[in-house]
């Protein structure tokens, strides 16, 4: 029986998992434990709507009145150290020890940071006010150097275009996000930037970095030098496992923690960014940085500390907003075998598909949400599709999902 539960983290995991704790009708003491000073946020407006305007709409996740309904105590701007199970708490950097018989690790991750020193021209972008600092950079004809041409670099080489700003992108791979879309989709992920006139040089390394009072100068390792007013640098992401590391948790790339989002002590689980998951539909482990698992993993680990959870075995989805497009991406593309298009590559009004060994695995679209939901759909079900049918723009996938799931349950019903 859970009396107390603590969040380390008080980001879209853990805020998550609080309400499902109580929509569930945990009615125990809950505390969120947060280093930033801000109440709980969302992320991805902070490279697109938030970065250009400042406009803070519907940015944070649980209102003030919400948390005093629900008593839910935050703790702000406080870190903390480690899970202590001999005291049955959360020790915070000053020393104040918050009880807990449940413990739910959310810390996410930081950027992952170029060997220059910080400086006023080089930013990072992962909270509030890092996408207050980079706005602050942005004016009409500012000049932009994005170090990085994976989701969030894009991001913000598409928002600064939009402001007006003159980008040049610098992506150490041959085509931008390369590791997720592989060369022919990331290829048209190329164009879609070289489309609106940013600077991409691609198989381009960092070689050096130099800040002065007049800006900022980027030399590549093929010795082009690129002049900036200002540099983003979204090379990646890593995972805030020290407060794990210390309390004597597994870890390896984030926290271990099984389909149950249980980690290798009792009554500690973790969600989200940080956690390192067993997954059963494709049977392997992964570590995934997007909000739809941080919320749903987050709800699976509050169900699973309830005692009411089954695996989470969702198939991952993900969206991408860039100029004007929206991109989305479901599955898990890893070890695909074979590459089937729907659609236009060239005229970027595509989807995607990886398949491994003829199991549909992941699907990409470019303003092709719908297309991208049902393929989940069949991932989720591993239906298997044919290519011709992929491919066929008249053929509909959520038809077929439709179907394959209902005599799933007929079978099931029959058996
Ligand atoms: C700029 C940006 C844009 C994004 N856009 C998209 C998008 O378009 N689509 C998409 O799917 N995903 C997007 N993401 C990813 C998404 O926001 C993350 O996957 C999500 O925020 C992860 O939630 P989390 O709770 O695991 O981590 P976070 O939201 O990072 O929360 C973790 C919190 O824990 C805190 N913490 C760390 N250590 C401690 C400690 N010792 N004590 C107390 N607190 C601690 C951290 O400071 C942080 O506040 C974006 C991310 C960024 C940064």
């Amino acid at each position: 029986m859970i009396d107390a539960v603590a969040t380390i983290g008080a980001g879209q995991a853990a805020a998550v998992a609080v309400r499902t704790m109580r929509r569930a009708g945990f009615d125990g003491r809950i505390e969120m434990i947060g280093d930033e000073p801000d109440r709980p946020y969302q992320r991805p407006p902070l490279s697109k709507e938030y970065l250009a305007s400042g406009d803070d709409e519907g940015l944070f996740l649980l209102p003030e009145r919400w948390c005093e309904e629900n008593d839910v105590r935050l703790r702000l701007g406080q870190p903390a150290v480690r899970i202590s199970a001999a005291d049955a708490g959360v020790e915070l950097a000053d020393g104040t020890l918050v009880a807990a018989d449940a413990v739910l690790i959310a810390t996410g991750g930081r950027p992952r940071r170029l060997p220059v020193a910080a400086g006023a021209r080089i930013c990072y972008l992962r909270t509030i006010a890092d996408s207050d600092r980079l706005r602050s950079h942005l004016r009409p004809g500012a000049r932009l150097i994005v170090v990085g041409g994976g989701f969030i670099g894009s991001e913000v080489a598409a928002t600064a275009h939009g402001l007006g700003c003159q980008v040049t992108v610098v992506e150490a791979l041959a085509a931008p996000l390369l590791p997720v879309l592989g060369p022919v989709v990331g290829a048209a992920c190329a164009r879609l930037h070289q489309a609106h006139g940013v600077d991409l040089r691609l198989a381009e390394s960092v070689a050096e970095v130099s800040e002065s009072a007049a800006g900022v100068v980027v030399t590549t390792g093929s010795g082009a030098r690129i002049e900036g007013d200002v540099l983003v640098a979204g090379i990646g992401c890593q995972p805030n496992v020290e407060v794990a590391a210390r309390s004597g948790l597994a870890v390896g790339n984030g926290v271990i923690v099984d389909e149950h989002c249980r980690t290798s002590i009792p009554n500690v689980l973790a969600a989200g960014d940080i956690a390192n998951h067993w997954h059963p539909l494709f049977g392997e482990r992964m570590r995934v940085e997007h909000f739809d698992n941080a919320s749903k993993q987050a709800a699976a680990a509050a169900r699973s500390l309830l005692g009411r959870g089954g695996p989470y075995a969702d198939p991952h989805w993900f969206w991408s907003d860039q100029y004007d497009v929206n991109l989305q991406y479901a599955g898990h593309a890893n070890g695909a075998d074979e590459l089937v298009v729907r659609g236009s590559l060239d005229d970027l009004d595509f989807c995607a598909f990886y398949l491994r060994d003829g199991l549909l695995r992941a699907a990409f679209g470019v303003d092709r949400g719908a297309e991208v939901m049902a393929a989940k759909e069949l991932i989720a079900g591993q239906v298997r599709v044919p290519a011709g049918v992929l491919a066929d723009e008249d053929a509909d996938l959520a038809e077929l999902a439709e179907a394959a799931l209902l005599d799933e349950s007929l079978e099931e019903e029959l058996a």
